[in-house]
């Protein structure tokens, strides 16, 4: 690695970050999904030699991508490795200086497994109890009275060395295989649970399959209810869908490929925040490069957005390498990058006390890091 290059990930890594789109399945390490992919095998439910190669390998092809993401789901049928993925996922986050993170998944009904929806949730919260290496900060509650959040571990005087800390937020994903019915009941979970961090609703899954039709009369109950809805937009070029979503105004969209011109002409007035996916764009196909992304297009006209993983453990990234890549591909300066990542902070769905704490966090990070 150049020297240059290197300084400028540790930069990254050093900075302050907010997460808004990241899959708990895709986020799992490749050492965790290699050892349950093992105990698996050893029960026979999958043949390991079949898996290993490609959970061991960097830069996979789509269909490999596709074959781990089937076996995402395989792996994560029982409440104990729910909770085991939970807790590595935030710690893996927390380690690289994300400081907010909302971490979405799909609530699963597992009849062989006694797992309910609501099971499988408490599994989650269960994970993010666990963890101990960082200090999480679940409810808004804690924040107004907890110390100052910091980014990087700070010795003080006597020699105490303070956790990093960050802020969880669940968010509920509607997968496009469900009903109206198993949708509904995934918004009534979020109310629910409003009290235990989970904060909004995400539409997320197979892209071509399904239709929006389906979803809607949860996502409108879910408006009613005032809990604030992330899309998955424009992953296929569906013009119906693309125009019907636009038309809903949720509170923010994912990815936004696939959008013709009077389409992203909606969307720029619409202001509707994006949560931009490089690297998963680009190796999912809808992006035709790094260089030719949209997100130069929306960076340029000043649409808000933030950079996210999508799913870090898939698409072999993190947060740090996605601000490193804006930066090497688009040439953003610190001073620039570190406005990208502060203006996130604008667009998380919890309330303003944690926005108000973060405001502050990167305020305080901002001298350090930009002079
Ligand atoms: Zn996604």
């Amino acid at each position: 690695m150049e020297k240059e290059e290197e300084e400028m990930r540790e930069w990254c890594l050093a900075l302050p970050k907010v997460e808004l789109h990241a899959h708990l399945n895709g986020s799992v390490r490749d050492s965790t999904l290699l050892e349950l992919a093992k105990q698996l095998g050893d029960k026979g439910v999958i043949v390991f030699e079949d898996v290993k190669d490609v959970i061991m390998k960097n830069g996979r092809s789509l269909p490999e991508c596709f074959q781990l993401f089937e076996l995402y789901h395989i792996l994560t049928t029982d409440h104990d490795t729910v909770t085991r993925i939970t807790k590595e996922v935030v710690e893996d986050f927390a380690m690289e200086n994300v400081v907010y993170l909302e971490i979405r998944t799909t609530p699963k009904n597992n009849e062989a497994k006694g797992m309910t929806k609501q099971s499988y949730m408490n599994a989650v919260i269960k994970g993010l109890k666990a963890v101990e290496a960082v200090e999480v900060v679940l409810f808004d509650s804690n924040s107004r009275t907890d110390k100052p959040l910091t980014c990087a571990p700070s010795s003080e005087l006597g020699g105490d060395v303070s956790k990093k800390k960050i802020y969880v937020k669940l968010l509920l994903s509607i997968d496009r295989r469900e009903t109206t019915l198993a949708a509904l009941d995934t918004v009534n979970l979020a109310m629910e649970m409003k009290d235990q961090g989970v904060i909004g609703i995400d539409l997320s899954g197979n892209p071509v399959v399904g239709e929006w039709e389906t979803y809607l009369p949860a996502l409108e109950r879910a408006k009613q209810l005032g809990i604030p809805i992330t899309v998955h937009c424009g992953e296929v070029a569906n013009r119906k869908e693309i125009q019907a979503v636009l038309d809903f105004c949720p509170q923010r969209l994912g990815h936004v490929c696939c959008l013709n011109d009077d389409e992203w002409k909606k969307l720029k007035s619409l202001m509707i925040p994006v949560e931009i996916c490089l690297t998963s764009n680009v190796m999912t196909g809808g992006a035709p490069s790094l260089e030719l992304h949209h997100f130069a297009d929306l960076y340029n006209v000043k649409h808000p957005l933030s950079l996210c993983t999508d799913d870090s453990g898939l698409f072999s990234t993190s947060l740090s390498n996605e601000y490193y890549l804006v930066a090497s591909t688009f040439g953003l300066s610190k001073a620039e990058l570190f406005q990208l990542a502060q203006d996130a902070v604008e667009f998380v769905f919890a309330g303003d006390e944690v926005k108000k704490t973060l405001r502050e966090l990167f305020r305080r990070a901002e001298k350090e890091l930009t002079t």
